[in-house]
């Protein structure tokens, strides 16, 4: 089959396609984490001195003896087995965003050539996959390349199901043999260890004296894009970059503002019903589903979880989504652009911290008192955006997200924090010395009566913000689409471990001397809001003149691109951050380095290589083709004595050589290897490839708009986009 033909062989087969046939739904309370080993289940099958001892380990984070794992660890063999699992699993977490799993059998032979199943507690608690062939960095020389994976308890353990089979799947961290960080995880837990430990200090210092341990909450909103499977075998880029190299704009795109929270197409609607039926199973909370602002867009958010939970079913969620579409016949797209022209997707973070006794500290509360500790974390998190704005772009920086930040859809490179009319004024206020605290018959008068009817209804939302608080939670809304929620995760919570620190310093030495707490409280918010309160921004965040005055007057850094932000790794004050809190050691902070420049590196290569390939081997030939229908056409018209207007043959020829001179210059620049740094490397991908790479895809794409319409061999954005 010709490229041509293949292009409309797909419209024909999705024209013609049948339904998938799906499973009838079931009731939720039949279906709900029905394969997932979580407490209640534990409950059930285990002994009660073994399950208060898990129980505790799950919700305090306390280490778990020997004994109660292989009791577990037994339990949990039984459980997955009578489900039919003969495999298991540790599933990890290594620094690309992806998931990482080794599969082994539960079975054993006897001398006798008979089947036992085995499972022990220490099978359970480590692994050993080989590492190597995972992104490291330089921690491990490859002579030293084992690598270990961990039960992590906290996270339960799920079947994960095919049409003929289950496997045990257990998360797990991942790391070196001298116990570096491989990983995605551990970086996460610790992160988390250091917000609790400050977050402690504060609140025993505003007096308070039960506090449950304190633990991070995200809740992740998933943008993705559906194109019919046809259109995605006819499409090498989308097979490969997993985003379109090529492709004219359709006449139709999203001016018509039809597409966000339309009715959702039928196939669509039964394959969500489908994937969500399998989240369910697996205990993911999926909540809304509904469509986005690009066509073919779409966006999913279950309920928001523990972090460490919330990560891991973020990932399995991406795992399954990507399967169930599959099934239904859609390519499902995570790449931050797939489409030029038209709403990339992002993933929305939405994050928190609290704990059992005082609850969500990002939530204003009813009553003065929350306040306080309100307005306390509240203020950490506005300085650690300030301090650390380079740092949480770094923690978003890759090759596909760079073209989806600051292109007026997204929010811009430059990490700002919008807090809404009422809490700028109230931090104003503050700075200003206006918010005074006063103290009328023994009862406390705080003087911050504005915040306690505070609006909790996000009604003013400012979609140009990177970052912005949403009523009880913070929303980093510049993550990409298929990146791991881990990253921005641990930025997050150590930055605010960071400024709790520093709060809690301040805070003491204020205490010793203030006449009350309120007023210890305002005199640190006043010294941090002075500091760091150039970070508040409540404005349009694409304008210019934000830009302009966002660098030029507020000190803030606009890096627009992975090759800008990711040196920020290497900062001291980066550097110090992490190691101070004990999230990660230099060692293991280069290693993200590294890594994370490797794939930048890599993911702009493979698409140099593909706009090459596909230039020369699949637009060049039917420009060609075109150009000698056309020379024939006028030959033949010739010999009749009829003069054809050959503009548009003329038009082909010149964007053909055009687009095949662009080649070339991009095929020269592919070939230098000689860089100074890494940084150096970066900067010329950023610029001169990409830069070249746009320039073939202007002409190619004028092309597809004169050469006739029949010989085109790649799908077009109209059909990718409209049909299904
Ligand atoms: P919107 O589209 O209006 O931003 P959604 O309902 O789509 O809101 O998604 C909001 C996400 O924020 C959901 O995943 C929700 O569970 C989560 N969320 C709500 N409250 C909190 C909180 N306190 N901490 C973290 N996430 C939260
Ligand atoms: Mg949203």
């Amino acid at each position: 089959m010709s490229g041509n033909e293949s292009r409309l062989q797909a419209i024909y087969q999705i024209t013609n396609r049948k339904a998938t046939s799906v499973a009838q739904p079931e009731p939720l309370s039949k279906i709900w984490a029905s394969d997932v080993f979580n407490l209640a289940t534990m409950e059930q099958c285990l002994s009660k001195s073994a399950f208060k001892a898990i129980k505790k380990t799950v919700q305090t984070g306390a280490p778990l003896d020997a004994a109660t794992a292989e009791v577990v660890a037994v339990a949990m063999k039984e459980w997955a087995m009578g489900k039919g699992a003969k495999f298991f699993s540790h599933i990890f977490y290594p620094m690309t965003n992806v998931s990482a799993e080794k599969h082994d059998a539960f079975i054993v032979t006897n001398s006798d050539g008979n089947a036992i199943t085995e499972f022990s507690g220490s099978l359970l608690i480590k692994g050993e996959p080989d590492g190597s062939s995972f992104p490291n960095g330089s921690i491990r020389m490859t002579n030293a390349a084992r690598g270990y994976t961990a039960w992590d308890p906290t996270s339960p353990a799920y079947i994960m199901q095919t049409e003929n089979g289950a496997t045990l799947t257990i998360p797990s961290v991942f790391m070196s043999w001298t116990g570096e960080a491989l990983d995605k995880k551990i970086p996460l837990l610790r992160s988390n260890a250091a917000m609790n430990k400050a977050a402690q200090k504060v609140l025993s210092l505003m007096g308070e004296t039960d506090i449950a341990p304190l633990n991070s909450s995200c809740g992740a909103e998933q943008e993705y894009f559906l194109v019919d499977a046809n259109f995605a075998a006819a499409r090498p880029d989308l097979l490969l970059a997993g985003r379109t190299l090529f492709g004219a704009p359709s006449a139709k795109g999203q001016q018509f503002d039809d597409h966000y929270f339309g009715a959702i197409p039928q196939r669509v609607q039964v394959f969500m019903q489908d994937f969500e039926e399998q989240l369910y199973r697996l205990g993911i909370p999926a909540k809304t589903h509904h469509n986005e602002v690009a066509p073919g867009q779409f966006e999913i958010a279950p309920y928001f979880e523990a972090a460490n939970v919330a990560a891991d079913h973020q990932q399995l969620l991406m795992t399954v989504l990507k399967n169930s579409a599959k099934k239904h016949g859609f390519l499902c797209l995570l790449h931050e652009k797939p489409f030029a022209g038209i709403n990339g997707s992002g993933k929305h973070v939405n994050w928190s911290v609290g704990n059992a006794t005082q609850g969500n500290l990002l939530d204003p509360g009813d009553t003065p008192h929350d306040n306080l500790n309100f307005l306390l974390f509240c203020g950490a998190v506005i300085r650690g955006v300030h301090l650390f704005g380079p740092l949480l772009r770094a923690a978003i920086a890759t090759a596909s997200n760079d073209h989806r930040l600051g292109a007026n859809e997204a929010p811009p490179a430059i990490m700002s924090v919008y807090l809404g009319d009422q809490l700028e004024k109230l931090y104003k206020d503050i700075k200003e010395g206006k918010l005074t605290v006063t103290q009328t018959g023994g009862e406390m008068d705080l003087g911050l009566s504005q915040i306690l009817n505070f609006k909790r209804d996000p009604g003013d939302r400012n979609r140009t913000s990177p970052f912005a608080f949403t009523g009880n939670r913070f929303e980093f809304r510049a993550v990409g689409s298929g990146q791991s929620v881990s990253g921005p995760l641990v930025v997050m919570n150590t930055m605010l471990a960071d400024s709790l620190a520093w709060i809690a310093e301040k805070l003491e030495a204020e205490l010793a001397t203030a006449s009350c707490k309120a007023d210890a409280v305002i005199a640190v918010l006043k010294e941090l809001i002075t500091e760091h309160g150039n970070a508040v921004f409540g404005g349009d965040g694409y304008s210019t003149d934000w830009h302009t005055m966002a660098v030029e007057e507020r000190g803030l850094k606009n890096l627009p691109t992975t090759a800008d932000a990711l040196p920020s790794l290497r900062e001291e004050s980066v550097k110090k951050l992490f190691s101070t809190t004990g999230v990660l050691s230099p060692v293991e902070l280069e290693s993200r380095f590294e890594v994370y420049s490797e794939q930048y590196i890599l993911a702009i290569e493979l698409e140099a290589k593909l706009v090459v390939e596909m230039a020369k081997s699949i637009i060049y030939p039917a420009a060609i083709t075109y150009l000698s229908e056309l020379a024939a056409a006028g030959g033949s018209m010739a010999e009749l004595n009829i003069e054809l207007d050959n503009s548009v043959a003329a038009t082909v020829a010149a964007e053909t050589n055009a687009m095949m001179a662009a080649v070339s210059k991009l095929s020269a620049a592919m070939k230098q290897h000689d860089f100074a740094s890494t940084e150096e490397h970066m900067q010329f991908l950023a610029k001169d490839i990409r830069g070249l790479m746009d320039e073939v895809r202007l002409h190619a794409d004028a092309l597809e708009c004169e050469v006739a319409d029949e010989l085109w061999p790649l799908p077009k954005y109209r059909e990718m986009l409209f049909i299904k």
